[in-house]
């Protein structure tokens, strides 16, 4: 195992023993190792952003209604109005619509006739100038209030001086003034509330508020398919990662058998570079499913258990364990399948090449003139020479031992 090891490396860092790997050659590999590793990073963040998210499944609006049952009678039209302006009160350019129909088809069943219902009433003209109105009063209101706390803040410090000093002129204007905001104030909220009742008439508005009405039972059923969809996210999340990740590894490692099969040694070096680059996402991923997920979702209650019995370190001892278990069989099974020695100097003795330095040997040569590498040995059985890659010996058939 360890020899298997210290093999891997080699070919990470030299083409062959006789040819070591010049320093630039290796700096540009490691160069395009980190553009690959980043590229499949970037690429992975973009294919899972594809997945319908929580938050697009159930959009906060559909949580505070169907959920949190925070519309009430009182404030619902209050709270629907940023989702009717919400198109017209955008100003940035990159701005996704609450109504786009992409969106609305990833929602929950409810949250969907919602959305719909409140996309209709979005693009009702007369119902939109009603709402852009009532967005316009009640700032204004917002903003005469203010003056008018200030200016009754000033009318009361003169009072004040005016019990303790005897009367200063102007202190009547103060007073005026603020009177005047008050009857500004109560005309506004007699606009919105008149405009708040028009609103209520609209029959789509109607239509909207026997949507949102929920009973307990119904809010157990969302509540229900939510946490269902919570649950089941991060491995559908996993299995769509592994979509875009796996067809790179196999490429790559498709690469890299091929590559010792033919025996290329500059593709070979460059190909398990890639190899372990396209490994690192797949283990970084997996990883994350044994610690976060699995725990959290498949063994609550032992995991409450050992929680309570302070032996969580017992599990991460178990997930140290099972890493060094797989990183020791993916290393085995790389060497033993796709950088296996035999086959290698198997495909080298089939060119007539020498088994160590992979140079061609002249006709009938015993040791290779470029590394001195004896190319026969004797045979375990008859004692006869026999070439040291072959599997079995050309005299009697005798199995040969494999290759160190
Ligand atoms: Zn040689
Ligand atoms: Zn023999």
């Amino acid at each position: 195992m360890k020899k298997q090891l210290t093999a891997f490396k080699a070919r990470l860092t030299s083409i062959s023993k006789e040819e070591p790997l010049n320093k630039l050659s290796l700096v540009t590999i490691i160069i395009l190792d980190i553009f690959i590793l980043n590229i499949l990073f970037i690429g992975l963040h973009e294919h899972t952003d594809q997945l319908t998210t929580e938050n697009e499944y159930m959009p906060a609006a559909a949580r505070s209604i169907f959920i949190k049952q925070d519309w009430t009678a009182a404030n619902r039209i209050s709270k629907l109005q940023p989702l009717i302006l919400a198109d017209r009160n955008n100003y940035r350019y990159r701005y996704e619509s609450p109504f786009d129909t992409r969106q609305i088809k990833l929602m929950h069943p409810d949250a969907q006739r919602f959305f719909e219902q409140a996309k209709v009433l979005s693009q009702d003209k007369p119902l939109h100038r009603l709402f852009l109105s009532r967005q316009k009063t009640i700032k204004e209101r917002e903003k005469t209030e203010r003056a008018f706390n200030k200016a009754k803040a000033s009318y009361d410090t003169q009072l004040l001086e005016n019990i303790a000093n005897v009367s200063k002129p102007g202190s009547n204007a103060t007073s005026t003034t603020a009177q005047q905001y008050a009857e500004k104030i109560d005309r506004l909220t007699g606009k919105t509330r008149s405009l708040e009742q028009q609103i209520g008439n609209h029959s789509g508005i109607q239509k909207l508020w026997t949507i949102i009405a929920v009973d307990d039972t119904a809010r157990g059923i969302v509540v229900a398919d939510y946490k269902r969809f919570q649950f089941w996210f991060p491995l559908k999340e996993l299995l769509w990662q592994l979509l875009f990740l796996l067809p790179i590894f196999g490429v790559f490692y498709w690469w890299s058998a091929r590559s010792v099969k033919k025996d290329n040694p500059i593709q070979t070096l460059v190909a398990t570079h890639l190899l372990v680059i396209a490994t690192l996402p797949i283990l970084l991923k997996v990883i994350e499913l044994v610690i976060d997920i699995i725990p959290k979702h498949f063994f609550k209650n032992l995991f409450n258990f050992l929680q309570s019995l302070h032996l969580m370190a017992l599990w991460h001892y178990f997930v140290i364990f099972l890493a060094i278990a797989i990183g020791l069989f993916l290393v085995y099974f790389i060497q033993k399948k796709v950088f296996n020695k035999q086959k290698v100097m198997q495909k080298r003795l089939m060119k007539g090449a020498c088994t160590r330095c992979s140079k061609t040997l002249p006709a009938q040569a015993v040791a290779c003139p470029f590394c001195g590498t004896k190319q026969l040995a004797a045979c375990g059985t008859c004692h006869e020479q026999t070439p040291i890659g072959g599997a079995y010996c050309i005299h009697c058939g005798a199995t040969r031992p494999a290759p160190e």
